[in-house]
């Protein structure tokens, strides 16, 4: 009779034991347990029934020296390959997916700041040619003032005769011009005809003209006038021919000139400080 018992197919332990230890595969333990064995004791060493019958057996297929067939090794590497590759396939696509889609965003990206370049830009060319057209026009503008506030001698091709002072006994407050009958008479400067019709004061046919400052130019002994009293007249503008109309003594335009329409002054010294020298 042994003198230890012990329950189930375990064996005794083969040296004393040093407790409760157990080296079991846990799939084993767990098929044990639903068994409903109970191991009891178990050396260090010691395998169970169960799982000394699993190595017999592994070692028995390694005994018969049993190989795996190459065609279904290369066919297994071959699908692991695949599968590997599949999965690579799928990591590079994914990452693609990520690369295109970060590209994307940064083309996006690009396309938005050049877009909003260009804008900027086509603003600024805009803006500059706005601002160019509105000097170009302030300068015509300018330029066109110019051109209306300038000075020019009533006619051409005239000889000086009696000047501005006192003449025979008495003022004479003119610059007489003498001239063909016919010669243009022009107006100095623009300005507004104030009147323009013959004079009952010896001046004949007689034109006034106010200017654009004031100043009103008087031109008498005209043959003919060729404006009205309130026609707008520009500088140069001819008004009338020349003649010996009125109390004259030959053809000549006598001109006057009264600034603000007061006092007469000496024409040819007005005309200088203006920048027309007869
Ligand atoms: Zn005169």
């Amino acid at each position: 009779m042994p003198n230890a018992s012990y329950v189930g197919r375990h064996r005794p332990a083969a040296k004393p034991s040093r407790g409760r230890r157990f080296v079991v595969p846990v799939a084993l333990l767990s098929s044990t347990v639903t068994a409903g064995l109970v191991i009891r004791d178990a050396g260090a060493s010691e395998l169970s029934p169960e799982a000394a019958a699993m190595k017999n057996v592994s070692n028995s297929v390694a005994g018969l020296g049993l190989t795996a067939d190459p065609d279904a090794l290369a066919a297994a590497t071959a699908n692991r390959a695949g599968a590997r590759s599949s999965r690579d396939m799928a990591r590079d696509a994914k990452n693609l997916i990520v690369d295109a889609t970060a590209s994307a965003s940064s083309a996006a990206a690009q396309a938005q700041a050049a877009a909003d370049k260009a804008a900027a830009a086509q603003a600024a060319a805009v803006k500059a040619k706005a601002e160019a057209a509105a000097k170009a026009k302030r300068e015509a503008a300018e330029r066109a003032l110019a051109r209306a506030h300038r000075w020019v001698s009533p006619v051409s091709g005239y000889t000086l005769t009696s000047g501005f002072g006192w003449r025979w006994g008495k003022m004479h407050p003119a610059q007489d011009l003498a001239c063909p009958v016919g010669t243009s008479v022009r107006a100095l400067s623009s300005g507004t005809v104030i009147f323009a019709g013959w004079s009952n004061e010896g001046y004949g046919n007689f034109v006034k003209i106010r200017h654009w400052d004031g100043t009103v130019s008087w031109m008498a002994h005209n043959s003919r006038l060729l404006v009205s009293v309130g026609e707008e007249v520009a500088p140069g503008q001819l008004v009338a021919y020349s003649g010996s109309t009125g109390n004259s003594t030959g053809p000549h335009v006598h001109l006057e000139i009264h600034p603000d329409d007061g006092a007469a002054v000496a024409p040819r010294t007005w005309l200088a400080d203006h920048g027309v020298n007869l």
